[in-house]
């Protein structure tokens, strides 16, 4: 059983504001210490259920937060500028069975999620299929084209009513609770923890029972960013597959969910250059 891990920095106890999410700020090495320990709980969980390889994905803002040697030493790392950003190391021929999402948060425009946002802070909504989605969801759908299934999500209570929505399979363990977008009343790190090893081993369990099922969505795909303004909107829809449909709205619509985290992925960094 191969387990891989995406960890994210916004839905780990503890983490309540954007400011120590951020690698200038001085409270940044606090909340990266939080996430790798959340990380490795996860790990943990992933080997007492039978794991016989876990690989680990940094997968917030730069991508180079999890200090190497604080890991557990049975996952390896993947850190760095990754093309494939929050699924790098997931795809073809990887050969893994099972996700597990740590420290992820609610949709950009969530009214309590805390620190709430998708891939970047220039979407303000992000639908799929006309329903809100975040990041877990649009993961899903290109991690579901690979045929792997999320088996566990972690992160606040918003979260958590997001991935009931959207992934009705997956453990979703909820380590604070969103008080508002910046505020969050939040467990003791280390109970956390608990809680994230004992959902990382039922979900794999789950996976290596065949009780996990990958994300699969009906063609055509429709996804739809609402940007924060409309300079990002005009580069987004540059991209193939592209389309403005309103004052800062673009659609993607393709049978292919691939082709649409990539037109997705491509959208965020072009935007970026418009933040
Ligand atoms: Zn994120």
């Amino acid at each position: 059983m191969k387990v891989w891990i995406s960890v994210d920095m916004e839905g780990i106890a503890g983490v309540a504001h954007p400011r120590p999410t951020e690698r200038a700020d001085q409270g940044y090495p606090a909340a990266a210490a939080l996430m790798v320990a959340e990380a490795n709980a996860a790990v943990e969980g992933a080997l007492a259920a039978g794991a016989d390889e876990v690989v680990v994905n940094d997968s917030h803002g730069s991508m180079f937060n999890l200090d190497p040697a604080s890991l557990h030493e049975a996952a390896r790392l993947i850190t760095g500028q990754k093309a494939w950003s929050m699924v790098e190391g997931a795809g073809p021929g990887s050969g893994v069975d099972v996700a597990l999402c740590v420290g992820y948060h609610a949709r950009a425009g969530h009214p309590t999620g805390t620190i709430a946002h998708t891939y970047s802070y220039g979407p303000v909504e992000t639908r799929l299929g006309g329903r809100p989605v975040g990041e877990a969801g649009i993961n899903a759908m290109a991690l579901g084209a690979w045929s792997v299934p999320i088996g566990m999500v972690t992160g606040d209570d918003a979260l958590a009513e997001e991935v009931a929505a959207w992934l009705p399979s997956a453990e979703r363990v909820v380590v604070k609770h969103g008080i508002g977008r910046h505020a969050a009343s939040a467990l003791h790190p280390a109970r956390a923890r608990a809680l994230v090893r004992d959902g990382a081993e039922r979900a794999v369990r789950a996976a290596a029972a065949g009780r996990l099922a990958p994300l699969v969505l009906a063609a055509p795909i429709v996804l739809e960013t609402d940007w924060s303004n409309a300079a990002q909107a005009d580069l987004a829809a540059i991209v193939p597959l592209a389309t403005r449909v309103g004052d800062r709205t673009v659609r993607i619509e393709t049978d292919d969910p691939l082709l649409a985290y990539r037109a997705f992925l491509a959208g965020i960094r072009l935007a970026s250059l418009a933040a």
